[in-house]
C-alpha cells in the first residue's frame, strides 16, 4: 500500500510496535526523507502547542481523509528493533505520521480528533467501511460487530 506507517493494533495484535517508512512523501515534507524506523514503546511529548490542521488518511479507514490538527513539534522516545534506546526532537509531517501512529496504540484515530459534527456528516462513509462495503487495493480484513 501506499501508507508511510503502521501500528500493531491495525493488524490485529496487542503490542506497542509502530513501524514508519516516510520516504513516499519526503518530496513534498523533507523532514520525511529516508526515514524508515521501528517504535518499540514510543512515548510522545509536546514541546510546543503549535498546530497545523493537514488532510490525514488511514489504512484502517480507507478511502477517507479528514482535516486534523497536530502538534508541530515534539520530542519521541523509543527503543528500536534491536532494543537500542533513541530521543530525538521531530518536526512536521513526520511528528504527524508518528502522533497518528502513537494514536492507534491508544485506541485512538485520527477521526477521533475531527468535530462531532464532521463525524456526523462522514457517518455514512464510516458505516460503509466498518460493513466491508469500502474496497482498497490491499488485504483487509473487517471485524465483526459486537
Ligand atoms: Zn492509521
Amino acid at each position: 500500500s501506499d501508507g508511510v506507517g503502521l501500528a500493531a493494533p491495525q493488524i490485529g495484535r496487542n503490542d506497542r510496535i509502530v513501524v514508519i517508512d516516510s520516504n513516499a512523501v519526503a518530496e513534498h515534507f523533507p523532514e520525511c526523507a529516508d526515514r524508515k524506523f521501528t517504535l518499540i514503546n514510543p512515548e510522545v511529548e509536546v514541546l510546543d502547542g503549535e498546530t497545523i490542521t493537514r488532510d490525514e488518511g488511514c489504512l484502517s479507514l480507507p478511502d477517507l481523509s479528514e482535516a486534523v490538527p497536530r502538534i508541530e513539534h515534539i520530542r519521541l522516545k523509543w527503543v528500536d528493533e534491536n532494543f537500542e534506546p533513541h530521543e530525538e526532537e521531530i518536526t512536521g509531517f513526520l511528528a504527524r505520521i508518528v502522533q497518528h501512529e502513537c494514536d492507534h496504540l491508544e485506541g485512538k484515530m485520527y477521526i477521533d480528533h475531527i468535530s462531532p459534527i464532521r463525524k456526523q456528516l462522514i457517518k455514512g462513509k464510516l458505516n460503509r467501511i466498518v460493513t466491508g462495503k469500502t474496497r482498497c487495493d490491499y488485504p483487509v480484513r473487517y471485524a465483526p460487530k459486537k
